[in-house]
């Protein structure tokens, strides 16, 4: 298992860039989310999320955020709360291994590594 580390980014999953300014980053403060603020920030969150199912980098901002564990703690990211990426990647490992980056990492090296890591998730 490679191990990044902590606050680098995965070389092979860089986060993705839009010509145009993404919701996110226009009002960030609809994506500030921690652990347990599900019910104080429920507006937020569905807005945060309303937002994110109309951005076109959602795949690969989701793909980031999941393997980029140490940048992402805290916040939205392609919709998903902090304990929902755990969830995810606890996912990923059971099915891929603990290895499960760089596993995908392999297999996506032709294919657009959203798309396989959606395939793998669901
Ligand atoms: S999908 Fe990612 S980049 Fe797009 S608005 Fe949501 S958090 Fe921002």
């Amino acid at each position: 298992m490679t191990i990044y580390r902590h606050g680098t980014e995965h070389p092979q999953f860089p986060q993705p860039q839009s010509q145009t300014p993404t919701q996110c980053q226009l009002t960030p403060q609809l994506f500030d989310f921690e652990y347990g603020d599900c019910n104080r920030k429920m507006p937020e969150l569905m807005r945060a999320r309303r937002a994110c199912s109309r951005c076109p980098l959602a795949p690969d901002c989701l793909l980031w955020a999941l393997v980029n564990k140490t940048l992402t703690p805290v916040g939205i990211f392609a919709g998903t709360t902090p304990r929902q990426r755990t969830k995810l990647r606890d996912r990923l490992a059971a099915r891929l291994g603990p290895d499960w980056i760089n596993v995908l990492a392999h297999q996506n090296r032709a294919a657009r590594p959203s798309t396989a890591m959606w395939r793998q998730a669901s």
